[in-house]
């Protein structure tokens, strides 16, 4: 086994009620688990054996792709969130999202306008490019920035399985209430 489940540093029930424990462990345990073992399995004497996973998302493309695309997805979502966090962005990141939508409120906005407009399964993330500018940038099923030479640094699931149970068809309400859980600290690492 290559690539493992990664483990979150929070308890299943501690990001409850914005994420329930039962949503936790079937998004995490069953949906993020099956994708691990897909891809463990897909590259076995292939040449993405031992390739990293952003280098598997960059060059593969059908089955492969699809599977390393939502572990890497995955792991930047389930890392993202903290019980405890720090729910603002400051410093550099919060002046770089100052200069391209003018506050923090009107990006978030923006941000889940592009969630709920995103039709079928899909992410949407904040991703910077080689300059350190922001985008929000909607991909469909498995997409990640990488492959458009962005980096992503935070990512809104908006497959039904990420939020069916606690939310049924609200996918607006679900990425509203998100940003309780977003740990700020975590996104600014990655930019
Ligand atoms: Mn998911």
């Amino acid at each position: 086994m290559k690539f493992e489940l990664i483990k979150p540093a929070y308890d299943a029930d501690a990001l409850a009620p914005v994420i329930s424990r039962q949503t936790i462990e079937l998004h995490h345990g069953k949906h993020l688990q099956g994708y691990v073992n897909n891809l463990n399995n897909l590259i076995q004497e292939t040449e993405f054996e031992n390739a990293d996973l952003e280098t598997i998302v960059k060059k593969s493309d059908g089955t492969v792709f699809n599977n390393a695309g939502q572990v890497l997805n995955h792991n930047l979502y389930f890392t993202q969130f903290s019980p405890d966090g720090c729910r603002q962005p400051s410093g550099k990141l919060s002046a770089a999202i100052d200069a391209v939508w003018g506050s923090f409120e009107n990006f978030q906005k923006e941000f889940e306008n592009a969630g709920v407009s995103l039709f079928g399964a899909g992410w949407v993330w904040l991703a910077e490019d080689e300059n350190g500018k922001l985008s929000i940038v909607k991909e469909a099923n498995a997409g990640n920035p990488l492959t458009k030479g962005l980096k992503p640094l935070l990512g809104f699931d908006v497959w039904e399985h990420a939020y069916y149970i606690d939310y049924q068809n609200r996918r607006a309400d679900h990425l509203k209430e998100l940003w309780k859980i977003i740990d700020w600290k975590v996104v600014e690492k990655r930019y």
